[in-house]
């Protein structure tokens, strides 16, 4: 089969190209920072940018025209995505999180407020919203969270602990899951909620990762009102909602292009690199590993095409999204030990350090690979889903 995009989307990723080599500040490729690795400076840097690609309609691109979009085909969608992953461009997973996991959910259950008020303004790029789902005795077992929320007059309050929220110290709003019944199969009782960080009775506490950077957050509710409209979809169903969340979480399609980049970059670092009067790119073995990488690289891509055209169909991936995503984490974790061995004992040295390589960056992808069997659900429940959805074995 060749899969090939017609002339129309090429010359719409050569417009992404020129349009992203004009854009991207010079100040971030500098700063150069890897996923879960901003600060203060880059997340500036990065608002701005996004806002800019906001202004241009490509933050979300396929949302309906009424909700800020431009009703792009899903095919040009993907070649957006490549190309501002390809690039570096400052557009990171709070990019994600916000414009492909919450607000397509809102779209799907949420009043035509909530369409306006929240919806219209992440398509400017002006809303980043973080997820309040896990917990200290809630992750792979979700359904069992116990943040609570009560009725009072016309508000809700809300008292618990969320944790693991990323970028949860910079987001405009939190997509929170509660326990509105506690009287009832734990599936039953949950409702979704749009949360205003900067409501009285949040606390937002840091937790380090191991790059040694503050992407993650502890986030304690302590009686915070909040008013009856921020329910979206139906109260005590919010497990479905969650699910459909959980769906789109998964179904990211631009990971393989930062492979590719990735990729690239240790192949040229090969035939770059002297060893044994030749270049390491002589080397059979460091071939070999490369190659591997590439064509598992490419079974990726075809991954996320594969979503990016059920999308175009009006399917909804469900255990095709996690099929990538597994495929994707072990992958990126393999790239990261294939790096790490073709550039040896120098490859370990970080930023600062006139002797690394490549920015270190290899070693910062190395090590924030080891998050990402993790997050949004760990490989052993993909494996699960895959089991139950795709290939129709008994729960039990
Ligand atoms: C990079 C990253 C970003 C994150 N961002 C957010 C965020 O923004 N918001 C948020 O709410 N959460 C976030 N999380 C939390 C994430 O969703 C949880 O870590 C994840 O769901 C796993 O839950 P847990 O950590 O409680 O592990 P546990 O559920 O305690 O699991 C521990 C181990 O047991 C295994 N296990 C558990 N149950 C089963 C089962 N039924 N079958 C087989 N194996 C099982 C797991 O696979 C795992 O290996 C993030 C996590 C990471 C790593």
């Amino acid at each position: 089969m060749d899969f090939k995009f017609a002339d129309e989307e090429e010359a719409f990723r050569e417009e992404v190209r020129q349009w992203l080599k004009k854009e991207i500040p010079q100040r971030w490729i500098e700063l150069d920072p890897g996923i879960w690795e901003e600060t203060e400076e880059s997340w500036a840097l990065s608002r701005q940018f996004q806002r800019k690609l906001g202004q241009k309609g490509w933050i979300a691109p396929a949302y309906p025209k009424e909700y800020g979009g431009l009703e792009m085909s899903h095919t040009k969608r993907l070649i957006l995505a490549e190309e501002l992953a390809y690039s570096g461009a400052p557009i990171g997973i709070e990019v994600e999180i916000t414009v492909n996991w919450v607000t397509p959910t809102i779209m799907l259950y949420g009043t035509e407020k909530q369409k306006k008020d929240y919806v219209t303004r992440v398509a400017k790029g002006d809303l980043i919203f973080c997820l309040g789902y896990s917990e200290p005795d809630a992750g792979s077992d979700l359904a069992a969270l116990q943040t609570r929320v009560v009725e009072d007059a016309d508000e809700y309050v809300i008292n618990g602990q969320k944790t693991w929220c990323s970028y949860g110290h910079y987001a405009d709003y939190c997509w929170l899951a509660a326990r509105t019944d506690p009287d009832v199969p734990k599936h039953k009782g949950i409702s979704m909620f749009v949360v205003d960080m900067k409501t009285p009775g949040i606390t937002v506490r840091p937790l380090i990762n191991i790059l040694n950077r503050h992407s993650f957050n502890e986030v304690f509710f302590d009686d915070v009102r909040i008013p009856k409209d921020n329910l979206v979809g139906e109260k005590n169903m919010g497990w479905y909602q969650l699910a459909m969340a959980l769906d789109f979480e998964r179904s990211s399609i631009g990971t393989a292009a930062i492979n590719q980049r990735i990729i690239e970059e240790l192949v040229q670092y090969a035939k770059e690199t002297k060893c044994n009067g030749g270049t390491l790119a002589d080397d059979p073995l460091i071939r070999n590993e490369l190659a591997g990488v590439a064509v598992e690289n490419e079974v990726l891509r075809m991954m996320c095409y594969r979503i990016a055209w059920m999308y175009s169909k009006g399917l909804h991936p469900s255990y095709e999204s996690s099929m990538s995503m597994l495929f994707g984490s072990e992958l990126i974790r393999r790239l990261g030990n294939v790096g790490m061995r073709i550039l040896g004992p120098y490859g370990q040295l970080d930023v600062g350090s006139k002797w690394a390589v490549l920015n270190a960056r290899i070693m910062r992808m190395y090590l924030s690979s080891i998050s990402m069997g993790v997050g949004g659900g760990s490989n052993e429940i993909q494996r699960n889903i895959i089991a139950m959805r795709g290939l129709g074995l008994p729960r039990q």
